[in-house]
């Protein structure tokens, strides 16, 4: 008999899981990945992510790695730069069409046993000109990493969450000048926001809408928007901090999803629509955590073998 064949989307730690477990309940698997390597939030984890029992050392990059180094060492087929854009249940089975990130017009089809969608979250973007443009050339997308080069500079710190708060106060600390623009009324917990209100160096300006970011080689200001009107603010450096989301626009419909992305399960992982299983962070787990990510996949993993063996 040849073994069932689960199509795991996604290599972040929900994936990976899936794919070293599906092995062991004698699956076939085969991962998808839309970047060039695996780990999904991982690689914007510059410190030792907290609470992992057993895993003492490493920044998420490094836990990234090892992870490759596990998938090849257990002989999981896997792709990257190939991007998940359309499911379909098909009458032979689920069926998934996927692009080349490289060479988007080109669309493959990939028919399995069983489909896990493990796709986790990507960072919200402003979605206004300048910020691909200069990104890398004044633009960051986290000054934890980016730290050494920001030191010193007039950065504007875009967000208002915990994230851009506390990227404004380690910037300070670290001898830049900080505005810090928030849409609306900050949403950072309160001590976040009492150091900031006591730092000389962090301006914050509510209500304000980043519109553009301006430059030439490289970024020298940006366009805010407030009930003042619109002006030009000068600044060296951005940092946005705006947060993650789920990007589910390519499954949903036809897989059901809550208001705002997340797709909806079952326990076990079903999703609305058979054949298809989804596990991770795209599925809005009650805390957004690596531990919760592999346990979601084991258990998925265990409900597709428990169903396809069945058959
Ligand atoms: C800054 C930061 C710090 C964190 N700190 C901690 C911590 O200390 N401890 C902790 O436990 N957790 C922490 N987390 C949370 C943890 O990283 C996530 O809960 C975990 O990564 C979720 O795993 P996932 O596999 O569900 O999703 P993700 O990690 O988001 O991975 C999803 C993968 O799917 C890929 N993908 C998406 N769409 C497609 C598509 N259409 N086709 C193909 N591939 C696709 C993505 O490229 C990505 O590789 C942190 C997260 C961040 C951002």
């Amino acid at each position: 008999m040849t073994a069932k064949r689960v199509l795991v989307i996604g290599a972040g730690p929900a994936g990976v899981s899936a794919a070293l477990w599906a092995r062991s309940r004698g699956l076939t698997c085969v991962l998808m990945e839309r970047e060039a390597r695996p780990g999904g939030q991982l690689q914007a984890i510059y410190f030792h992510p907290r609470q992992l029992p057993g895993v003492e050392t490493g920044d998420g990059p490094e836990m990234a790695a090892a992870s490759l180094r596990q998938l090849e060492a257990a002989g999981v087929e896997w792709h990257a730069h190939t991007s998940a854009r359309s499911v379909d249940s098909g009458a032979d089975g689920p069926e998934v069409t996927a692009s080349d990130t490289t060479l988007p017009d080109q669309v493959t089809r990939h028919r399995a046993d069983a489909v896990l969608i493990a796709c986790g979250l990507a960072r919200r973007r402003l979605g206004i000109p300048g910020e691909r443009e200069f990104e890398g050339r004044g633009v960051s997308l986290s000054a934890t990493r980016d730290r050494a080069s920001l030191a010193g500079h007039d950065v504007l710190v875009i967000g208002g969450g915990d994230a851009a708060f506390e990227n404004a106060l380690l910037l300070a600390d670290a001898g830049s000048r900080v505005t810090l623009a928030v849409r609306g009324e900050p949403g950072a917990r309160r001590s976040f926001r009492e150091r900031v209100a006591r730092s000389d160096a962090i301006q914050v300006l509510t209500h304000t809408r980043v519109t553009a970011l301006i430059g030439d080689q490289r970024l020298r200001g940006a366009r805010l928007e407030s009930a003042g009107g619109t002006h030009e603010r000068e600044c060296s450096a951005a940092v946005i901090k705006i947060g993650w989301a789920p990007d589910t626009a390519w499954c949903s419909p036809p897989l059901a999803t809550d208001g705002d992305g997340f797709i909806r399960v079952a326990p076990g992982g079903r999703t609305s629509v058979a054949g298809f299983w989804a596990a991770g962070d795209i599925t809005r787990p009650a805390l957004f955590a690596i531990p919760l990510a592999h346990a979601s996949a084991a258990a998925a993993i265990f409900d597709i073998a428990g169903a396809l063996l069945d058959e």
